[in-house]
Parts: structure tokens; sequence; C-alpha cells
């Protein structure tokens, strides 16, 4: 088992929070309206048939409306997941295995990038395993261009995964501009919404910033939401087929008992998250950061152009403190009470892969020494200037080799 587990003097109360791309606190006005959900009121299990069970159906109901008027499509198109990992996963295997048990294979091409959550690529390695050829598209410092899909899709390409805002690098790509194109050459197009709708504002408001795409997920816990609970809009005329056989539950695709509670926080998020854009917040504390570093740390950022600021991957060229796979520059920000991370949370425990080594940083050409001396900063709503200062401070320590 490679798992690294953090060395860390400080306690977690007193670390300094920097990893919101991987998760985020509960929001208390989301927390408040959860909470009758959890106890006698909502009991009922909302497919149930007594009182309590339609009060929760109704529950539901009223969450898929008001989730589906946000975003800007039916109810019909709303399905509640246990998060992104879900709604990648059903999305690109039953359209595989569609493929695959009706359609002969007639197309057995799927394209990704390769800078992709691992819920995508992982997902994408198993079907080569069924027969598929994926394309594992590079980025150009994070972002894929128009040209480059433009000429790898072929009359075979069943389906397109590119996310809209990188996780680990903070970038955004064009995704208006590839789903068009997608479209134009008739191909499904699933974009993973993870990161981006943390944003909040037209970011949440999937389908109408983004008209040509097929599927969307993403997960509560980065919008101030519960985890264990996410959701996937999948275009009425786009084909999507059941993964998880059992109840009736999300129009008969997807059984199991609906997570009431879940689901009322996570429409209670997006809503907060509808009604204020947090770019502007994240906009400010990036500036502050640049322009309040010491012009002696020798930062660089590890892709050009970080578009989203919320998420900032660094590197430090000449600090005076030794990096290697075993003292990564997340692990001595760790040690000085910043809770940062080194990749994404969910490939720390990936034993095929090693901790230190980014797929995302291997992906862009960064070299092992140019990783191990990167972290990844990832802001909240909670993240205050005080904070930015005691970063910058753990950061002039580090340079000096302290
Ligand atoms: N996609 C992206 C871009 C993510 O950042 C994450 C979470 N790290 C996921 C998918 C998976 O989300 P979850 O673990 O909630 O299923």
């Amino acid at each position: 088992m490679k798992m690294k587990i953090q060395k860390s003097n400080s306690k977690i109360s007193k670390e300094i929070y920097f990893d919101g791309a991987a998760n985020t606190p509960v929001d208390k006005k989301v927390f408040r309206v959860m909470k009758p959900y959890l106890t006698n009121n909502y009991v009922g299990n909302s497919s149930s048939i007594h009182e309590h069970g339609i009060n929760s159906a109704r529950a539901l109901m009223e969450a898929r409306k008001t989730c589906a008027s946000i975003f800007k499509c039916t109810p019909e198109e709303v399905y509640f997941t246990s998060g992104a990992t879900e709604g990648n996963n059903w999305v690109i295997q039953s359209l595989a295995l569609h493929e695959k048990m009706f359609n002969g294979m007639q197309k057995n091409h799927i394209i990704v990038s390769n800078t992709e959550h691992s819920s995508i690529l992982n997902t994408c390695k198993e079907l080569e395993n069924w027969g598929f050829k994926i394309t594992y598209l590079p980025t150009r410092q994070g972002v894929v261009s128009v040209r480059d899909l433009k000429q790898v899709i072929k009359p075979t390409t069943l389906l397109i995964c590119i996310m809209s805002v990188n996780n680990e690098l903070g970038t955004t790509n064009p995704i208006v501009q590839l789903s068009r194109m997608a479209k134009k050459r008739k191909v499904l197009f699933l974009c993973d919404c993870t990161q981006s709708v943390g944003y909040g504002g037209d970011n949440i408001r999937l389908c109408s910033t983004y008209p040509s795409v097929d599927y969307f997920t993403f997960s509560a816990h980065k919008i101030y939401g519960p985890t264990g609970v996410g959701c996937l809009i999948a275009r009425k005329d786009a084909p999507l087929y059941s993964m998880i056989h059992g109840g009736s539950q999300e129009q008969g695709l997807r059984g199991g008992t609906s997570n009431l509670a879940g689901i009322i926080g996570m429409i209670q998020a997006i809503k907060l998250m509808d009604n204020k854009s947090l770019k502007k917040y994240y906009l400010d504390l990036f500036n502050y950061f640049v322009v309040n570093l010491p012009k002696d740390i020798h930062l660089s950022f590890n892709v050009m152009k970080p578009t989203h600021y919320s998420i900032m991957n660094i590197r430090l060229t000449k600090a005076k403190t030794i990096f290697s796979k075993d003292y990564t520059l997340a692990d001595a920000l760790i040690n000085k009470g910043m809770a940062c991370s080194s990749t994404s949370a969910c490939d720390l425990q990936d034993e095929t892969k090693d901790p230190a080594l980014s797929h995302v940083l291997l992906a862009v050409g960064l070299t092992e020494q140019e990783i191990v001396s990167s972290a990844r900063i990832s802001f909240t709503k909670y993240t205050t200037k005080k904070d930015i200062n005691k970063l910058i401070k753990a950061l002039e320590a580090i340079n000096k080799g302290e």
C-alpha cells in the first residue's frame, strides 16, 4: 500500500484550510434545512405510501423542480446520485455497455483529456478491457484545444469527456466551443462540472451556460453541501441507461432509497451558489497572494494561467528546503499548519499511483523534481486575507530552509 500518511506537527484545529477543491464545510444554512429531514417529520421513505412517505416524496419532487429551474432544464433531466464519481461512471459505462450489447460496437471510440479526474480516466481504462479504443487527449498547459479535439474525432466516436475546470490546476476548458463542435459531429459530450459549480452565478446555471453539453456531473460537497450526494443532468434527447438495478427510483434508472436529507442539503447549497457568484471573492484572494508574495521567493504557477482563481498549483523553484517524494512542498506546508494537497485527494489511496506524483502534473509535462516541489492550494468562501498572510509566511520559511 503506497498511501502516504502525512506527518503533521500541528493540531488539526490549528490548521488553516487550503483544500477547498477536495471538500468544503457544510454551510450553516444548508445544515439547518437538512435537520428536519433527518428526524421524525420526514422519516418516511420517499417511495412509501403512508403520509410520512408521501411528505418525503413531495419534498423530493420539489427539490428536483428547484434544481431544474436553477440549472435551466426540466425535472426529468435531473438525476440524483452519490456524487460526481457515480455520475461519470454512470454515463460512460452505461453508454459503453449498451453499445457493446446492442450495437455491435459500431461506435467503439471515446475521447477524454489526459488531465481528467480519475473517475473518468480509470473508467475509460476499464473500458479498454471491454474492447473500446480510448484517446487520452493531451492538453496545452491544462487546456484542451478545439483544434486538437477536432483532429481526433472519428465516425466511430461514441463520447467525449472533458471537464470544465481542472481540479488540480485551476485551468478552464472552452466547453462552449468544444461541445459545439462535438454536437456538429454528432458525438455525445459529458462535462464534469465538479469544480466549476463552486464559483456559483452563471457557473451553476449549467444548461444555459453550456447549451451543447449532453451530460453534466458534480458533487454537493464541493459547494458547501453534504458529502455523498451529487447530481447528473442528462439532456432528454441524450441516451442514458440503468447501471444500478433495483427499485424504480430516478425514473427507474438508479435503484436505491433516495438520500432525501442529502438531496435537500444539496439543493439549498445550489440555491446559495445561484444567489451569489464567488468569482470576485476568489480573484481578490488570488491577486492579494500574488501582490504580497516577497520577490525573493521564487514561486511559479504550474500552468501559465490559472483562470479559476480558487485553485492554484504552485512550485518553489529555488527553495533551501530539499523536496523529494517523501517530503514534497505540500508536506512542508502541512508541517507548517497549511492544510493543502499534493494531488486530488481521490488519488492518495490509489495503490497503482505514487501519491507524490500527480497524474495531472505529469500530463502537463512537469519533471518529478518539479512535481515534488509543488502544492495545490485551494480556497473556500471562508478563506481570508489573514489566511493568505500565514500561507506566505509559511512559504517564506520553507524557502529559507526553516
Ligand atoms: N471530478 C472532479 C473534477 C473532482 O474534483 C472530484 C473530486 N475530487 C470528482 C470528480 C469526484 O467527486 P466525488 O468524490 O464526490 O465523487
